[in-house]
């Protein structure tokens, strides 16, 4: 038996940090954030459809995508970003699918799916769990800043394109408030642990 924990939280919630910790100990990680860079991949189909849409103005000189270019179109036009989500979440969808069904065939006891829109994407029906990640947003557009170098405009309007947390909380089995350091973050992994170390245990 496999169980999938489905792991989501805002922009810079902590969520990735969480997950590694998870993978760290033994599970097994599908980062759908990744997956979603994988379809827009130089020569996809799916990079092929969003220059399509959206002009090559949002690929760069080598001609792969350019995710500053197109972050900051459709982060500023909520038709844009609709369009841009009907072309990539089908093939996002399909290939969380395909690894979450690949690890239950392998009968992988902790696979962890690493999701900012969990929610947003329906993915937490994929999910046995779901553990939600929140942060304060002053604390998260402060860390969107240190680490992207965006200005605290351009990071509250990410913010706003995502779920709230409330909306992520009504889903939650587990719930880990990232408002402290990153040691508080691990003693909170370390908490939440034991609940799921058996599943390792041959
Ligand atoms: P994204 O949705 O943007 O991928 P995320 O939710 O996966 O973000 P992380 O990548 O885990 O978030 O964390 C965002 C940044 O904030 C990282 O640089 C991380 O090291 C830092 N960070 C996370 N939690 C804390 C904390 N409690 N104290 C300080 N820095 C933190």
């Amino acid at each position: 038996m496999t169980l999938v924990l489905g792991i989501t939280g805002g922009i810079a919630s902590g969520k990735s940090t969480v997950s590694a910790l998870f993978e760290a100990n033994g599970a097994e990680l599908v980062d759908a954030d990744r997956i979603a860079r994988e379809v827009v991949q130089q020569g996809s189909p799916g990079l092929r459809d969003v220059v399509a849409a959206f002009g090559a103005a949002v690929l760069s000189a080598d001609g792969s995508l350019d995710r500053k270019a197109l972050g900051a179109l459709v982060f500023s036009d909520r038709a844009a970003r609709t369009t841009l989500e009907a072309l990539l979440h089908p093939r996002i969808l399909s290939e969380v699918g395909r690894r979450l069904a690949d690890a239950r065939s392998h009968r992988l006891p902790l696979v962890v799916l690493d999701a900012a829109l969990l929610v947003e994407m329906g993915l937490h029906r994929h999910c046995d769990r779901v553990l939600v990640v929140t942060a304060p947003v002053e604390a998260r557009i402060a860390r969107i800043h240190r680490r992207d170098g965006l200005p605290a405009e351009a990071a509250a309007a990410r913010i706003a394109a995502q779920a709230t947390d409330a909306e992520r909380r009504a889903v939650a089995d587990h719930v880990i408030d990232n408002d402290a350091g990153l040691d508080a973050l691990r003693a909170a992994f370390a908490g939440l642990w034991p609940q799921f170390e058996p599943l390792l245990r041959p």
